[in-house]
């Protein structure tokens, strides 16, 4: 049994390989100018800068007037502003996993996060961004949290990166180390100066690789708990820690654009701003807020899943406008296939949808609708301006994770009530059954879907029970 599993993974694996190599010389071939030297404007660069556990209402494009972030802002004012925009899901490794391979987390069984003592990551058969744009030859960066499992067959450079920098999963989990590539390359982390650091790496990144295009994944490790700043951020803000460690992302934000148009690249790089799941209310004033929004972080409610998000392209992308119709964490993986004419794996489904139109003014999404998964249980489903979400028995509330009422099933109108606040199930029953049906279509066609991955493995207590024998 063993060998047969051994085996069908090599088989993925040698698949996997086998398309990145096939669909490579599709495109050399049909633009021979670019098999030559690419041209430095010819392919666009990206940039994805990841914040972990950021609010909808800890911007001030977003409405925050206590944390100042114009230079994020910016993205929003010369860019695209998303007001409707899904995680994967409401906790970081499924997040981080549904963004990096355009599929529900839970079609590869990663339900919860991973931690130190994880011997699980994400598969590595999956395709990431990364690996996708090997095809036009990117050079490809990853610095920050990683979180997909830090044995070395899950990290980045076995997933299509060339180069890792950062501490591989959450910055409040035991051994907190930074990582280069595949090694440890210290373990004595003042993180205090994390961003700092991040944003060098980052900056050092666009320099070594401003002549040919890139992608930089910049996964913050703020503001997720515990809270840090630099001396100069601490203070600054009207929110306390929270709004500083905002503050100094905000600069670091400004440090990347900077760079990008010291280097003339700014109309040649689409920069993405995100964060990974809502935030993390139980911490208090450590957390940061939802805004309008219902419960935040490891919760189905908006609050949870629908992140700030942006998108600036100049010369690309319109100046200043606003994207409300719904779109997903998972989109970028096709859309940056599109953007960059690489081909799509045929081989498994993907859950993204191609949103470059709507970035650049030509058309909208080719769906409107979405699934709230918590772990590997399907509660919620969006279809346009509607959300329905099953009754919930409500949770008593502990040191990681908020206390939330119980909740009969849910009808939404998203629009005329963003804050989740008007129950129109028993209003609009018939509407409300024709959604849960439709949810529950959508699940099905996802086909079978693997145990979730084990995270944390039991004990060997087996000396005790010896020992307990002998009594
Ligand atoms: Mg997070």
């Amino acid at each position: 049994m063993l060998q047969c599993i051994v085996l069908v993974n090599t088989l993925v694996i040698v698949m996997k390989k086998l398309f990145l190599l096939l669909a490579a010389p599709l495109f050399i071939s049909s633009n021979p100018y670019e098999k030559k030297k690419p041209k430095k404007d010819s392919l666009p660069n990206i940039i994805h800068i990841f914040a972990d556990d950021l609010g909808y209402g800890d911007l001030g494009c977003f409405g925050a007037t206590d944390i100042k972030t114009p230079n994020i802002d910016r993205l929003a004012k010369e860019g695209m502003k998303f007001t409707s925009f899904y995680s994967a899901s409401s906790v970081c490794s499924p997040s981080r996993a549904g963004l990096l391979t355009g599929r529900y987390p839970q079609r590869m069984g990663i339900n919860e996060v991973f931690f130190p003592e994880s011997f699980t990551g994400m598969p590595p058969e999956e395709i990431t961004i990364a690996e996708m744009l090997k095809q036009r030859s990117y050079a490809t960066g990853v610095v920050g949290k990683w979180h997909l499992g830090h044995r070395e067959q899950f990290l980045p450079l076995q997933q299509g990166f060339d180069s890792y920098f950062g501490i591989p999963y959450s910055n409040d989990m035991e051994s907190v180390v930074y990582m280069r590539n595949n090694a440890v390359e210290t373990f004595t982390v003042d993180q205090r100066y994390t961003t700092r650091t991040y944003t060098e790496e980052a900056i050092g990144f666009i320099d070594r690789n401003s002549e040919r295009p890139f992608f930089l994944y910049l996964a913050h490790t703020m503001p997720h708990v515990p809270l840090y700043a630099s001396e100069r951020f601490k203070g600054t803000s009207e929110r306390g820690l929270y709004g500083d460690v905002i503050q100094e992302l905000d600069w670091s934000v400004g440090e990347v654009l900077k760079k990008l148009e010291s280097e003339g690249l700014l109309e040649n790089t689409l920069v993405i701003f995100s964060s990974d799941n809502g935030p993390w209310l139980v911490m208090e004033d450590h957390g940061g807020s939802a805004g309008p929004l219902r419960e935040g972080k490891q919760y189905t409610f908006e609050g949870g899943m629908r992140v700030p998000t942006l998108a600036m392209w100049k010369g690309k992308i319109a100046p200043g406008t606003v994207a409300k119709a719904l779109a997903t964490q998972m989109d970028w993986f096709p859309t940056i296939a599109s953007l960059t004419g690489t081909e799509l794996p045929t081989d498994r489904p993907i859950d993204g949808k191609d949103i470059a139109p709507v970035l650049l003014g030509t058309g909208t999404r080719p769906d409107d609708s979405f699934l709230f998964f918590s772990g590997a249980e399907l509660q919620g489903y969006r279809k346009g301006a509607w959300k329905v979400k099953k009754a919930y028995e409500g949770f008593e509330g502990n040191k990681w994770m908020k206390k939330v009422a119980p909740h009969d099933s849910l009808l939404i109108h998203l629009e005329k009530d963003i804050g989740e606040q008007h129950n129109l199930y028993r209003a609009q029953k018939e509407k409300a059954q024709a959604l849960f049906s439709e949810m529950k279509n959508a699940h099905q066609k996802m086909g079978p879907l693997p145990e979730s991955q084990v995270v944390l493995s039991a004990d060997d207590v087996s000396h005790f029970t010896y020992l307990k024998s002998k009594k």
